[in-house]
């Protein structure tokens, strides 16, 4: 066995690999020195704890997906009323809110607000990696006001947050 920094314990034919192919990514899809300085260890492994909420349940209309290819990334965007009735959508709205708050420091109780919409960024397989609610207004000038907007840390640098935005034009 070999010490590593850190004072990790590894085979010694693992030290042979290049430092490249031993890049360990996070649960969150993200490298050592990607996590945020205002992550605290234990705020981070709560993420870890919650990230199955970012799994979409539910069925949504063809018809209201929009499909954003770009480079070599494909999702899919689409909104859901947050007053819908179906149970598995519901939970769904609710589970990712709640990663979003947990992910922002909001500890208010989770309470979904019937007349906001919320857009979801999702990945083929079923992972939500965008989140954006917004309040319709009915003046003539501003249409929405933006209540909260996220993207998964993984996701950040790839255009996500403005392809939800490009919804509300
Ligand atoms: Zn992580």
């Amino acid at each position: 066995m070999v010490e590593l920094k850190y004072g990790t314990l590894v085979p010694a034919f693992l030290t042979n690999v290049s430092p490249k192919s031993t890049k360990r990514l996070c649960l969150c899809g993200v490298t050592n020195s990607e996590i945020p300085t205002s992550w605290t260890e234990s705020f981070h492994n709560n993420l870890h704890k919650n990230i199955y909420k970012l799994r979409f349940t539910g069925d949504v209309h063809e018809v209201d997906l929009r499909t954003i290819k770009e480079n070599d990334l494909s999702y899919f965007i689409f909104s859901i009323n947050n007053n819908v009735k179906d149970e598995k959508l519901l939970t769904t709205l609710k589970n990712i809110k709640d990663y979003v708050n947990l992910e922002h420091g909001i500890v208010e109780k989770n309470v979904l607000i019937s007349s906001r919409v919320t857009y979801l960024a999702v990945l083929p397989c079923l992972k939500v990696i965008g989140y954006l609610e917004v309040e319709p207004l009915k003046t003539a000038t501003v249409k929405f006001s933006v209540h909260t907007i996220w993207v998964a840390i993984s996701y950040k640098k790839k255009n996500v947050k403005t392809n939800l935005l490009n919804n509300l034009l």
